[in-house]
Formats: C-alpha cells, structure tokens, sequence
C-alpha cells in the first residue's frame, strides 16, 4: 500500500553581473547570472525544496547550511542528489516534477528540454516525469525589471 504525497517549493535569486547563469543546471548564455552562495540555480533551488516539502523533511537551507563553505560554488545538481538520497532513505519514489521558472531574460524556451534532461537524469527519473516550463512576467514587479529570476515547482512522491 502506498500514499501519495505532493510538495511545493519556490525561490528567488537576484541576477547579478559577473556570475555565470545556471538553471536547471545548464549554463544559459546571458550578460548576468544568479547571485547566492551555491551555483545560485533557482529553478534546481525549487526543485529541492519541492521533494523536501514532499516529505516533510524541512528546507535546501537546513539540509546544506549557507555557513558551511562545501556548499560554496557548489553544482546545485550535488544538492539535488543529496536531496533524491534523503528521499530514497525514506523509500519514496518520485512520480513527477513540474516546474515553472519565471523570467524576463533572456528567452528560455530553446534551452528548457536540456534543462528537463538533466534533472531527470540526476534524479535517476525518467525524461517524461520532468517538466521544466518558463513564463515571462511581462515586465512588472522585480522580475519584470530583471531583478532577479524566481522559480516555483511541484512534486508528487509516493511513500510506502
Ligand atoms: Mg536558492
């Protein structure tokens, strides 16, 4: 017998100059990038926080301290397997992932089946269980003004 479980996570990260742009762990080319301690990927942030949320197991925060220097720099795809293992531990499965990354620029559409790809494959999924999707925020608010770039995501885990 088995239940299902959904989570929900969203975050947000300034953009910057001097910092390379990484969503869904691909490197998008641009004039700025996330600012943040990790590789300051939003869209892999909410992820994470998604699967947490999930199973109740807190926050990206809490599982990888910003004080704790082996997270600086760090590949938030590392953070995404430490994040499926904590999940594995609890011997859930995931069942699907949906994200939305909301941002004005620069155009992402070309780049989201790779971002797709390369979450699934570091969560030992299957392509069709990922969804990666990007909505402009038609230049209002902080994002709209390229602020920074937020991303919001669902997950559905079954537990046993
Ligand atoms: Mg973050």
């Amino acid at each position: 017998m088995t239940a299902t479980r959904s989570g929900l996570g969203f975050d947000l990260h300034p953009l910057v100059e001097g910092r390379p742009l990484v969503l869904g762990g691909i490197t998008v080319p641009g004039e700025r990038g996330l600012g943040g301690h990790s590789d300051a990927d939003v869209l892999t942030h909410a992820v994470c926080e998604a699967l947490l949320g999930a199973l109740a197991l807190g926050d990206l925060g809490r599982l990888f301290p910003d004080s704790d220097p082996r997270w600086t720099g760090v590949s938030s795809l590392v953070l995404l397997e430490g994040v499926m293992a904590a999940i594995a531990k609890k011997g859930a499965r995931l069942v699907n992932v949906d994200v939305t990354v909301i941002c004005q620029a620069p155009p992402l559409a070309s780049h989201l089946p790779a971002m797709a790809d390369r979450l699934a494959v570091t969560m030992g999924v299957a392509g069709a269980q990922v969804s990666v999707k990007a909505k402009s925020p038609e230049h209002l608010g902080l994002l709209g003004r390229g602020e920074g770039i937020a991303a919001m995501a669902v997950v559905s885990v079954e537990v046993p």
